[in-house]
């Protein structure tokens, strides 16, 4: 006959835990869980929340080792509110950062899962669509770029893989359904080859190397390639999932790509200093 691992109390032939139990765990877990998230967002008060939590955790089972990991995931919850609710509210901000300090919270153990970096994107974010320049982004290595006394940087994203759109044209069809790639440069007699010429994409990976974003340009710079682009020579942006699309205004311009592997922050990151 096993004990129950929640009251302590038999729980029948070959079982662990009452359901009972089980329930009144989690709900308290949800419990803990919600009001350290609401405390984060800065609707509850953080002076007593330990006691609070640590009360909960008492009267549903859940382990007192437990409470501090409660506060970080509350935290961890704030900040996805933070980021999705559509606006990026500045005292939610302020509160998810008095709560960091007054819990003593780490960033090393708020990034576990990246939320602290999300934090930081979000309050970029908001201070550019406030019309402020960030300051949060410190390099732990200067950039090989020489940026203009005018420009300020803004973010720069590392390992990021670039690629280009481009369009050949190919003939397609003929009697002996070959197709020819007409390449730059090189000739091919087509003789009596009968075809049509189609317009075909192809995405090609150029390099991979630094996406460094300022008030003014974006950069890359890479073993192979190094360019900036002002944002008034952009027409448009494509949103990725993993990264940006560009598109120059020039008249052979192809279209950009970079993988930065975060869509959402590196497309609001640039659309919004382009219309800075
Ligand atoms: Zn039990």
């Amino acid at each position: 006959m096993g004990n129950c691992i929640f009251c302590g109390k038999p729980a029948g032939f070959l079982r662990r835990r009452h359901r009972e139990c089980q329930d009144k765990y989690n709900r308290t877990w949800q419990a803990m869980l919600n009001r350290a998230k609401e405390a984060a967002l800065g609707l509850g008060q953080l002076d007593d929340l330990n006691q609070q939590l640590s009360v909960l955790a008492q009267k549903g089972y859940v382990p007192q080792s437990k409470v501090n990991e409660v506060l970080m995931l509350g935290w961890e919850e704030a900040v996805s509110h933070f980021l999705e609710d559509g606006n990026l509210d500045a005292e939610e901000e302020k509160s998810l950062s008095e709560y960091v300090e007054f819990f003593g919270l780490t960033q090393d153990e708020l990034d576990k899962k990246r939320a602290y970096t999300r934090f930081i994107k979000g309050a970029v974010l908001r201070e550019i669509m406030e019309g402020k320049v960030p300051q949060r982004f410190k390099l732990s290595t200067p950039l090989p770029l020489n940026f203009q006394k005018s420009e300020s940087l803004v973010w720069a994203f590392s390992d990021v893989d670039y690629y280009e759109k481009r369009t050949r044209k190919e003939y397609v069809g003929g009697s002996s359904g070959v197709s020819i790639r007409i390449t730059k440069g090189v000739y091919y007699r087509t003789g009596g080859f009968k075809g049509y010429p189609v317009e075909k994409e192809e995405t090609i990976h150029v390099d991979k190397g630094i996406l460094a974003v300022t008030t003014k340009h974006i950069y890359f710079y890479g073993p192979n390639k190094s360019f900036r682009i002002p944002y008034s020579k952009i027409v448009s942006f494509t949103p990725y999932s993993d990264g940006i699309g560009i598109q120059r205004d020039a008249a052979r311009a192809k279209p950009q790509l970079f993988v930065t592997g975060d869509g959402w922050f590196t497309y609001n990151l640039v659309t919004n200093l382009a219309r800075m």
